[in-house]
């Protein structure tokens, strides 16, 4: 598994106060290295405009790429761009891009790209929700068209409905996307009965649901359409703002609920994907829910289970190998329970 993160994303700064601040990386990167000491950190690239412009058009780009700002400017109430916003974006969507070449190379089987700012609110046109860029859907364009792929799952489970990624797939049937989100909140969509092509489906939850109801939506709806649709490449928009902690909504998610559904994802991209699973950090505005999630997370792809094709050999013996010298995720879990200030 590898990690991607660039200290461009550091530098991002949406101004005093703001939720998506520089912090919540820091949180995330330091619990990391401090739970798994011998994670493979890559630094990410910068992505191309070319890379870009598969999903994003020239006026997004020349907006984000082009402005000269000194100070935090809005470009809507949420969103704002910096002196160093651009460099950021750029890293955070290339570490996307750089993590689909890995897998797909066959150098790693995962990865979780710990960047910011998020993704998942960005449309083709349009930077909303402390989003410039959207990475994954960068991402699954570039396993599309530079990989040929034609069945990749974007699976997201922040507390908000990923709009721009629905948005800029809901007419390509080669990317599935599924989501568990928060109804009524931000951004408003994400209704059950948005469909796409067939190649949506989404499970809003009420404020307040807790862990059970979230694993029952997931284990009933989500999962059995995910399964079904035999993804190459499953691609999860991981933000940790639906723990019961988080400032910005109301659901009761723990940290075992995110470790929980993380191996389910991992199950399932083992049986139909060759293992392929790639994260990319989007919400989560709590810095102790943050380090306590993204550890959880990261342990459960390390310690995912073997569900491996029974007709590829060589592929079940590396994976024998390398599951005898893989962490177990739940000593993690409740390594960091016990000292929440790491
Ligand atoms: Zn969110």
């Amino acid at each position: 598994m590898r990690i991607y993160t660039h200290p461009s994303c550091l530098l991002h700064d949406p101004g005093p106060g703001h939720a998506e601040r520089p912090a919540r990386l820091t949180a995330v990167v330091e619990a990391l290295k401090t739970a798994f000491p011998t994670l493979d950190w890559h630094e990410a690239p910068r992505a191309t405009r070319g890379q870009l412009l598969c999903v994003h058009d020239d006026t997004l780009l020349a907006l984000v790429l082009d402005t000269t700002v000194e100070t935090p400017t809005p470009l809507d109430p949420d969103t704002f761009l910096g002196a160093h916003s651009a460099e950021a974006a750029l890293h955070a969507a290339g570490a996307g891009i750089a993590a689909v070449d890995a897998v797909m190379a066959g150098e790693t089987s995962s990865a979780f790209c710990a960047v910011r700012p998020p993704g998942h609110h960005a449309t083709a046109s349009v930077a909303m929700g402390f989003c410039l860029f959207n990475n994954i859907a960068v991402a699954a364009a570039h396993a599309c068209e530079r990989h040929g792929l034609e069945r990749v799952a974007v699976v997201d489970f922040d507390v908000h409905h990923g709009n721009g990624t629905q948005d800029i797939f809901d007419t390509d049937p080669r990317v599935m996307y599924l989501s568990s989100h928060q109804m009524p909140l931000y951004p408003d969509s994400g209704r059950a009965t948005e469909r796409g092509v067939g190649n949506i489906l989404n499970a809003p939850l009420q404020p307040g649901t807790g862990g059970e109801t979230f694993r029952t939506a997931w284990r009933e709806k989500l999962l059995p359409t995910l399964d079904s649709f035999r993804p190459q490449l499953v691609l999860v928009s991981a933000g940790f703002d639906a723990h019961r902690r988080d400032p910005l909504a109301q659901l009761q998610l723990e940290a075992d609920d995110y470790a929980w559904i993380t191996g389910e994802l991992a199950t399932i991209a083992e049986r139909h994907a060759g293992g392929r699973l790639i994260s990319m950090l989007e919400g989560g505005y709590d810095l102790d829910a943050l380090r306590e999630c993204s550890v959880a997370h990261v342990g459960a792809i390390l310690g995912r289970p073997l569900r491996l094709r029974d007709e590829d050999p060589v592929n079940t013996a590396q994976a024998t190998k390398m599951n005898t010298t893989r962490p177990r995720p739940p000593a993690r879990v409740a390594v960091m329970r016990n000292n929440a200030a790491i």
